[in-house]
């Protein structure tokens, strides 16, 4: 699921919760027996192995464009391949690649310099996503008291102010600091951070405000040269306001963005149908395989988001493969890349299809489908069974009927109370095409994009229960006999 680029990104107000005493499957009716292999062949002990293989550390977290993400696609090709499916990517490989470029501020290219002192990357580093060129008079901020003010805050606008304080307190965070209207902002630190590949857009602007770091040797370089004592930057003052030093010398800040084009694949497989004209047809099923990957030398694991969604499309695949009655239309199953950049490898996927989107009947979701819903009005108790069904009913309500009725089989608890996430997955791009979709969500938690979004917190009969109810959506959609109607674009 992709971060909301707006300021209630993570507001999840649910209006209501089902509180179920029901467990998982009480009352459930068995599935047909055309479906039951298949359905018996979706367990726990998969899912687990699985989602353990996903979110563990030799795939660092499966960064677009980080070699774990590479290594995470290969193993799913490795999944695809067992499960006998066709390789319809690229050259006859499991994969489509996908373009994307990639911007960092060059580190050979920075620079901090004021008169003949010249600092470079072993002194300074700067953060961003575009080039630097920011110049202003030398200020000093000295504290060591975490929680201490800015006074006289207008006295530092245009200037490149150096600050010595604690990293984990008020002044360290440059959004609070960008409002002093300085022109740079160097936060002292013995740890300089690495520069960091973004996805970019062929950013060539240079900024003229520039954030960063500096190691308190190059900050005493730039201070004896302003005629203060080399300990000045050392944070010595406790008192409730920072120490404010204006300093005459100029400093300029510069730095060169540096870019790189590079191929990041979705992993897609085709079980082929088996009716000779229907298999050019196809249902779709996806989750994302790239999360936040490695970001300042932390793995952001990803188990719920999207682990446990890729794990639930392999089970699918699973069935399929082992179901001996195998379904009328085709059904093909997508790993996408970039999701958390912007739903990129989705987008891509619908411009340029394997399969025509006219004949294309359904995309099937799965997006964080792993947890229990935790949120200030949701407590994960009373979220065991519990699963949000998005985006079903605005395109095609046979496709939404279809899914509440196939449910009987499942017993999973249906919420319609997380709409606003709608626009946030993969599905959403297919939707734009006028492809009936499908979401199924299982809620926000407290590890959403953190670190801590790992394997041991998750609820695998969940996701077990989420590729059933798939799986058996997916046959029917296979098996009908017309294509569901199509949309104008799922608004
Ligand atoms: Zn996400």
């Amino acid at each position: 699921m992709r971060t909301l680029l707006t300021h209630f990104a993570v507001a999840a107000v649910a209006a209501f919760s089902f509180s179920s005493a029901l467990s998982q499957y009480s009352g459930a009716v068995p599935p047909p027996d055309r479906v039951a292999k298949g359905f018996e062949a979706i367990g726990v002990a998969d899912a687990k192995d699985w989602v353990y293989r996903l979110a563990s550390e030799e795939f660092e977290g499966r960064g677009t464009g980080q070699p774990g993400f590479q290594k995470a696609a290969e193993w799913v090709a490795g999944k695809l391949k067992e499960f006998g499916l066709k390789p319809i990517g690229d050259n006859g490989t499991y994969f489509q690649g996908v373009p994307f470029t990639f911007n960092r501020i060059d580190p050979d290219s920075v620079s901090a310099s004021s008169g003949n002192i010249k600092l470079g990357n072993k002194d300074v580093a700067l953060t961003g996503a575009t080039g630097v060129n920011a110049s202003g008079k030398l200020a000093i901020v000295r504290t060591r008291n975490k929680d201490a003010r800015i006074g006289d805050a207008g006295s530092l606008s245009g200037r490149i102010v150096i600050i010595a304080a604690p990293l984990d307190g008020t002044l360290a965070r440059p959004q609070s600091l960008n409002a002093l209207g300085a022109a740079g902002v160097l936060r002292v630190s013995a740890n300089l951070p690495e520069s960091e590949w973004t996805r970019g857009r062929g950013q060539t602007r240079q900024a003229t405000r520039a954030n960063g770091f500096i190691t308190p040797e190059g900050a005493r370089k730039l201070t004896t040269l302003a005629g203060l004592d080399a300990s000045s930057v050392d944070s010595a003052f406790a008192g409730d306001e920072a120490e404010i030093i204006l300093c005459d010398i100029d400093v300029s800040l510069s730095a060169e963005i540096q870019t790189e084009q590079r191929t990041v694949p979705n992993v897609v497989g085709l079980l082929e149908g088996s009716d000779p004209t229907l298999k050019e047809e196809v249902v779709c099923i996806g989750a994302h395989l790239d999360h936040l990957g490695v970001r300042n030398g932390v793995i952001y694991y990803g188990a719920d988001d999207d682990a446990s969604g890729c794990a639930a499309v392999l089970l699918i695949a699973k069935a399929f493969a082992t179901n001996p009655v195998k379904p009328k239309r085709s059904i093909m199953f997508l790993f996408f890349t970039g999701e958390e950049m912007g739903l990129v490898g989705s987008r891509y996927y619908t411009e340029n299809p394997i399969i025509p989107l006219e004949k294309t009947t359904a995309l099937l979701q799965l997006d964080m489908v792993g947890r229990n819903e935790e949120t200030a009005n949701d407590k994960p108790e009373d979220n065991i069974n519990t699963i949000h069904l998005v985006g079903s009913k605005r395109i095609s309500m046979e496709l939404h009927n279809a899914i509440v009725d196939l449910n009987g089989h499942i017993n999973l608890v249906f919420e319609y109370d997380q709409e606003d996430v709608y626009t946030r997955s993969d599905h959403y791009m297919f939707a734009q095409k006028g492809v009936p979709v499908a979401f199924l969500f299982s809620g926000f938690h407290p590890d959403y994009h953190q670190p801590t979004d790992t394997p041991d917190k998750i609820n695998y009969d969940k996701i077990v229960s989420a590729a059933r109810l798939f799986y058996l959506v997916a046959d029917y959609a296979a098996n009908r006999g017309e294509l569901f109607p199509r949309g104008t674009g799922g608004q």
